[in-house]
């Protein structure tokens, strides 16, 4: 009996060393047969177990190790049955997969990420070109921008505004400089945004628009020369701004529905008739749109009589429209949450135009959604991450201090438990949005379009930033909420709905695209199955399938007894081969990756094509990828800083707080997986042990509150490119201010105490510091510059208050009180 269990553990433990190991098949064939071999001479069991061996051994042994017979007896059939099950995918869909490159996406789906891949890639740095612009011309533009006034008095950016922006390249950050472009890495552009976010969001915004999604992104990837030759200069100088119209009120989330259409026909262009083509539109949402002078437009192109060729309905088709053309009505304008960056809808009535006002002529007709995809595949990554960690990092430098400056109960609100559990929050939170942000802005420099990990950008950075801009506004109570010249946080928060919203509003972002992209494109094998399942050459589509299918066997296996083996030893004995103070959490990514990429294929193989209805689940699998990138970002921000010792709260809060969601999701996700025996069997490989991974603690958050709500290295890094103004504006008093309330802290302990212990009595009516003085518990200076901290607090607690008549556009006439 004890000699049974013995060959059985030997069986099990081999068993998982070989599919830990990822042994190739015909190894772990001979390895198998070497164990019957030796259990058939020394074994001590009856000859019929040891003939039972044999037969098992042989009968999985052979078909698997002789192709022919490996796809006869088991690819066929499989592939007859993935053909079934395979689901059904649109062009839109198929374009939307295509575009883009997979980069640390897939190595988290591999089940065992190569982490050299990821720290050999160098630190994202801008030039010196770049930095100087950031200390110059955004600088002085941000010094331009009275964002109140903007939101509520003039309802746009001053002319002055506009001229500079123009003029200094601001919308040309992307144009090559052979057209008169700045010509910035995509982390630049993404430093730009971010700084003048913590300024003003409605500029943030407009400044986000030609550098990101629009017409010379377009020309420079699609465009004729004819057409950059043209247009970059124009839009580099600003002499042409642009928009791109796509959205349209029955077609949102679901663009590629739109009905706005182009009808190839002859027309009168120029005193000539030519062929061109009838567009007809109504498009909203669109941003720079009121003030545009050349409009990017999407629509479908039909040639119903076949004038350029056989045929009659291209698809969507991107074309550059000047809007003074008749038929065009444009200039109206949305009012999107009280942030009056140029935003409005346009109608185009029969509007006759040229083919080759077709971004790249005739032969891209029909091409859009593809161009359109693939810029966004990496754009997602730049303009939103990049506004809303500007506005995070407004919120984390001025919520810091004034926790420390505003004081209740005798004391700054940042000694309260409940404000330094918030606080920790925003730290670690904003040092995982900046360095997905970062990183994902490094990718595309690098060359990477990776499509999966900029919608995980888009999506989490901006939920990232609601979670931050909830807590800024709660610490700040009633500052925060009472608008006017000296709330830094009202317009910024009231803009987070926006970025939300727009490029892929986040709920179909998360349900549908980072999962749905990510499963199929950064999967190791499923594309390569689908693929071969669409062959209609069967002799390729057959060798094909059986290779993938053979390595996702393998790779399954292998994720298997890895989580398993992982998930009992809590992942000690993974080696990351990288020597550094967060090496834990290197181990605890490489369990999860193996847990996900199992449960996932789970998940496919059990719900076929019904998994991409069944958006909840795919939800959480989306959620576990952008976790674990979440967590990689971090780990890799830490080490391209130089590993600064005083950050490790930071960068374990962050990795933490991710992972503990990973494993919720994990965990929601087994909890409501349809089949549940499968349930239970990924359970039981998944948490062994139970959920054993725990949120961050207390402690961890406190380090955190006190690293930023003091002066220091850690806050200086985190909250780096913030503009705070000179030191008289509503955020330039906090350097000042927050200073002193540091320096000041022991000097009112000591007051503190000596009220207690009875040596000092303030009488009624008497300033404590003039009385400490007098007492002789203080100084003079430290009387002084009490002083100076209370003048400060009580400026940067003040709110506005106005005149009625200051409020709404047409106020009645009647006083509100008679
Ligand atoms: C301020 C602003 C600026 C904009 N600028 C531009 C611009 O310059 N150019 C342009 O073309 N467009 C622009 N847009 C449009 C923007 O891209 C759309 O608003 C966005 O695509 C969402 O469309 P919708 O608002 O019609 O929402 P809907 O499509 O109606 O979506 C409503 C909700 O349903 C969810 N949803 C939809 N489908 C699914 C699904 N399958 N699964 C789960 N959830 C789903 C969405 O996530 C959303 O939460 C802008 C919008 C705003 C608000």
């Amino acid at each position: 009996m004890l000699t049974a269990l013995l060959w059985l553990l030997v069986f099990i433990g081999g068993s998982l060393v070989l599919t830990y190991q990822r042994v190739p098949l015909l190894i772990t064939t001979l390895v198998y047969c070497l164990y019957v071999v030796v259990y058939t001479v020394v074994g001590t069991g009856p000859d019929w177990l040891k003939l039972l061996f044999w037969v098992i051994y042989l009968l999985i042994a052979v078909p698997v190790n002789v192709p022919s017979l490996r796809r006869a007896w088991i690819s066929g059939p499989l592939l007859r049955i993935f053909r079934k099950i395979m689901p059904e995918m649109s062009q839109t869909e198929a374009d939307a997969l295509e575009s883009g490159t997979v980069w640390w996406d897939g190595e988290l789906f591999s089940g065992r990420p190569n982490w050299r891949r990821l720290l050999n890639t160098p630190a994202p740095k801008i030039s010196s070109e770049e930095q100087a612009f950031l200390d110059n011309e955004v600088e002085t533009l941000c010094g331009m921008l009275d964002e109140w006034k903007i939101t509520h008095e003039w309802c746009d950016l001053p002319p002055e505004v506009w001229v500079y922006l123009k003029s200094k390249g601001f919308f040309a950050m992307i144009i090559p400089k052979r057209y008169g472009g700045r010509e910035f890495s995509a982390l630049a552009n993404s430093e730009v945004l971010a700084k003048i976010a913590t300024r003003s969001a409605t500029c943030a915004s407009i400044v986000a628009v030609p550098n990101s999604l629009g017409p010379a992104e377009l020309l420079l990837r699609y465009g004729t020369e004819q057409q950059k030759d043209h247009y970059l200069p124009r839009l580099a100088d600003g002499t042409d701004v642009p928009c791109f119209a796509l959205t349209a009120p029955d077609a949102g989330s679901d663009a590629a529905s739109i009905k706005d259409s182009g009808v190839v026909c002859k027309g009168m262009w120029e005193g000539k008739e030519i062929v061109g083509m009838r567009l007809n539109w109504d498009k909203r949402y669109i941003t720079l749109a009121p003030v545009a002078t050349v409009l990017g437009l999407a629509f479908r192109l039909y040639d119903p009589d076949h004038l350029v060729g056989k045929t009659e309905d291209y698809g969507i088709t991107c074309a550059l429209i000047p809007p003074h053309l008749p038929g065009v009505s444009i200039g109206r304008r949305h009012f999107p949450l009280n942030l009056p960056f140029q935003n409005g809808p346009t109608q185009g009535k029969d509007v006759f135009v040229p083919l080759d006002f077709i971004i790249g002529g005739l032969p891209r007709a029909g091409h859009g959604w593809r161009m359109l995809m693939e810029c966004l595949g990496a754009g997602r990554a730049i303009s939103l991450p990049s506004n809303t960690t500007g506005a995070s990092r407004l919120g984390v430098y001025t919520t810091g201090a004034y926790a420390r400056v505003r004081k209740q109960f005798h004391l700054p609100i940042a000694r309260f438990d409940g404000i330094d559990e918030v606080l920790g929050r925003m730290g670690g939170t904003l040092y995982a949005m900046e360095a997905v942000r970062t990183m994902t802005a490094g990718a595309i420099d690098q060359g990477e379009a990776p499509a999966v990990c900029a919608a995980i950008s888009k999506l989490h950075v901006t939920e990232l930033a609601r979670q931050v801009g909830n807590d800024a506004m709660d610490v700040h109570g009633g500052k925060g909420i009472q608008l006017g010249p000296r709330n830094y946080l009202g317009r910024g928060y009231q803009s987070i709905p926006i970025a939300i919203t727009v490029e892929g509003a986040n709920i179909l972002t998360r349900n549908l695209m980072v999962y749905g992209q990510g499963a199929i494109r950064a999967h190791p094998y499923v594309l390569k199955e689908m693929r071969a399942a669409a062959d209609e050459d069967h002799t390729r589509a057959l060798n094909e399938f059986d290779a993938a299918l053979f390595g996702h066997i393998g790779l399954a296996f292998s994720n298997a007894s890895r989580a398993l083996w992982m998930a009992l030893t809590s992942a000690r004995f993974t080696r990351v081969h990288i020597a550094t103070p967060t090496e834990r959490y290197y181990q605890h990514i490489n369990r999860f990756s193996a847990a996900f990429v199992l449960a996932s294929d789970a998940a496919m193989l059990t719900l076929g094509g019904a998994l991409k209805k069944k958006e909840k689940l795919s939800a959480r699998l989306g959620d576990m990828l952008s976790y674990m990138y979440i967590a990689s970002a971090v780990l890799k921000r830490y080490e391209d800083q130089g590993r600064p010792p005083e950050d490790l709260p930071l960068v374990e809060y962050a990795c933490r707080d991710a992972l503990y969601r990973l494993q919720e999701s994990m965990h929601s996700f087994l909890r409501n997986f349809p089949n549940r025996s499968v349930a239970w069997v990924l359970r039981f490989l998944i948490f062994p042990r139970g959920r054993m991974y725990s949120a961050p603690s207390d402690e961890m958050g406190h380090q955190i509150a006190e690293l930023i709500s003091l002066p220091g290295a850690s806050r200086e890094r985190l909250t780096r490119n913030t503009y705070t103004g000179d030191h008289h504006s509503p955020v330039g008093m906090f350097k000042e201010a927050l200073e002193l309330a540091a320096r000041l802290e022991p000097v009112e302990r000591r007051i503190r105490e000596a009220e207690k212990s009875g040596k000092l009595s303030i009488a009624r009516g008497m300033a404590v510091a003039a009385a400490a003085q007098q007492a002789g518990v203080i100084d003079a200076k430290e009387t002084a510059d009490l002083a100076r901290l209370e003048e400060l607090t009580r400026e940067i607690v003040a709110v506005d208050d106005f005149d009625p008549s200051e409020l709404g556009t047409h106020p009645f006439n009647t006083p509100a009180r008679a």
